[in-house]
C-alpha cells in the first residue's frame, strides 16, 4: 500500500452483528444481508462471506450487475435485485440463479413478446413482487394493478418466492406513518393470499423496522444497515452493533499560522488566532465531502476540527497542539479513549452512517482489521495483502 489513507473493516464484526440480529428474530424467520454499494462499501465478496458465515439465508443487491459480480466471485446463496431490471436481462439473471423484483404486468408483457408461451418443466423465473405502500419509489399501488399481475404470476415457469414492501421511515420516532405502511400491507398481503398465488416469503422490515418491532419480521427481515454496525442516531438499538469500518490517514504537514491568514480554497477560512494547522491526504475525490467541513477528527488522541474548504486531495486541520508529520489521523473510529463514530458525523451532514461509507471512492485502500484473526479474506481482491497493525475500532 503506497497511500497512507486508508480504511480498516473488520469482517468478524459484520458477522457479530449478524448473529445479534438474528438473536432478536422471532424463530424461523429468514435473513436477508444486504451487500448493494459494494457491501455498503465495505467490500461486496467480504461482506456476503460474513453473512455466510453469520448463517444469512438469502443476500440482496440493488443492481443486476452487482449480483453477476457476486456470482462470479463464487458467491452460491440466493441473491434478489432490488431494483426492477429490463426483461431483455431475465434469462442472463436466471442463468444465474438470480431472483428478481417485479412490480407490474407492463415487464412480463414485455418479456413474453415474441416467445412461445410457458410451459411447465423448465427452468423457473424466481421473482418477489414488490408492493409501493407508501415509499413512493418502486412496487405496483393498486388492487387493480396487483390482479392485472396475478395471471402473469401463475405462468407455469414464475415462481413467485416472494412478497414485499419498503418502509419510508422505520428510523423515525414517530411511528405513525410506518404504521400505516404496515396496515396497507397487511390489505395488500390479504389480496395475494386471497388471488391463489402461493408466495414462500412475505417481508417488510429493513434493519430498523426490525429491530424495533420484531411483530414486523413476517417470513424474512432485510438487514442492510445494521449488518454494518449502523442505527438510526436518534434511537438506541436492542443489540450492541460495532462499526466495522474505520477510516484513517496520515499528517502530510504540519504548520504554525499566524491569525488572521487564510486556509484552503476560495479563503473559506481565517484563522482566530495564532494555530497549528496540519494537511491531511483525503479529499472529496476519497468521498470525504464538503459536508465534512466543521467535523472533527482525531490526532494524538485529542479532536482536530476540519477547517475551510475540503479540496479534492487533501484537507486542512486545526490542531490541539503542535503534532508531527506521520502522525496517525482518524476520521472515523478510536484514538485512545477518543472516538469519532458514525452516528456523530451522521447527524454532522444530516444524513444516514450508509452515506458516508458507501462514498468512500477506490482511492481508498481497504485494509483487514482482522481483530480476531477470523475469517479474514486474504484471498480477496479487495482488501491489500498488507498487513498494518489493526486499530481497534
Ligand atoms: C437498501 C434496502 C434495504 C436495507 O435497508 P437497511 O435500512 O440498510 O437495512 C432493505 N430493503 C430495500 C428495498 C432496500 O433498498
Amino acid at each position: 500500500m503506497l497511500r497512507e489513507t486508508w480504511a480498516e473493516i473488520d469482517p468478524g464484526r459484520i458477522v457479530d452483528n449478524l448473529r445479534a440480529i438474528r438473536g432478536t428474530l422471532p424463530a424461523g424467520v429468514k435473513l436477508m444481508a444486504v451487500v448493494k454499494a459494494n457491501g455498503y462499501g465495505h467490500g461486496d465478496l467480504e461482506a456476503a462471506e460474513a453473512a455466510r458465515q453469520a448463517g444469512a439465508d438469502y443476500l440482496a443487491v440493488a443492481f443486476l450487475e452487482e449480483a453477476l459480480r457476486l456470482r462470479a466471485g463464487g458467491v452460491t446463496l440466493p441473491i434478489l435485485i432490488l431494483t426492477p431490471i429490463r426483461p431483455d436481462q431475465a434469462e442472463l439473471a436466471a442463468s444465474q440463479e438470480l431472483t428478481l423484483t417485479v412490480t407490474d404486468a407492463a415487464w412480463f408483457r414485455e418479456l413474453r413478446k415474441g416467445r412461445p408461451a410457458p410451459a411447465p418443466g423448465g427452468r423457473k423465473l424466481r421473482v418477489h413482487v414488490k408492493a409501493d405502500t407508501g415509499l413512493g419509489r418502486i412496487g405496483f399501488r393498486t388492487e387493480a394493478e396487483w390482479d392485472a399481475l396475478v395471471p402473469w404470476l401463475a405462468a407455469p415457469d414464475i415462481d413467485v418466492d416472494g412478497f414485499y414492501t419498503h418502509f419510508a421511515t422505520a428510523g423515525q420516532a414517530d411511528t405513525a406513518y410506518l404504521e400505516r405502511q404496515a396496515c396497507r400491507f397487511a390489505e395488500l398481503m390479504e389480496r395475494c393470499k386471497a388471488s391463489g398465488i402461493a408466495v414462500r416469503h412475505y417481508h417488510c422490515a429493513g434493519s430498523a423496522a426490525a429491530l424495533r418491532f420484531p411483530g414486523l419480521a413476517l417470513d424474512m427481515v432485510r438487514i442492510g444497515a445494521a449488518m454494518y454496525g449502523y442505527y438510526p442516531p436518534q434511537l438506541t438499538p436492542p443489540v450492541q452493533l460495532k462499526p466495522a469500518l474505520s477510516l484513517h490517514s496520515t499528517l502530510m504537514q504540519v504548520k504554525r499560522v499566524r491569525r488572521g491568514e487564510y486556509l484552503g480554497y476560495d479563503n473559506a477560512y481565517r484563522s482566530d488566532a495564532d494555530e497549528w494547522i496540519g494537511t491531511v491526504p483525503i479529499g472529496y475525490a476519497d468521498g470525504w465531502s464538503q459536508r465534512m467541513r466543521g467535523a472533527d477528527v482525531l490526532v494524538r488522541g485529542r479532536r482536530a476540527q476540519v477547517v475551510g474548504k475540503i479540496s479534492m486531495d487533501q484537507l486542512m486541520i486545526r490542531l490541539p497542539g503542535p503534532c508531527a508529520p506521520g502522525d496517525r489521523v482518524t476520521l472515523i473510529g478510536r484514538q485512545g479513549g477518543e472516538r469519532i463514530t458514525f452516528a456523530e458525523l451522521a447527524v454532522h451532514i444530516d444524513g444516514a452512517a450508509q452515506e458516508i461509507s458507501t462514498a468512500l471512492t477506490d482511492r481508498v485502500h481497504r485494509i483487514c482489521a482482522n481483530e480476531k484473526e477470523v475469517q479474514c479474506p486474504w484471498s480477496s481482491p479487495y482488501f491489500q495483502p498488507h498487513r498494518r497493525e489493526a486499530t481497534v475500532i
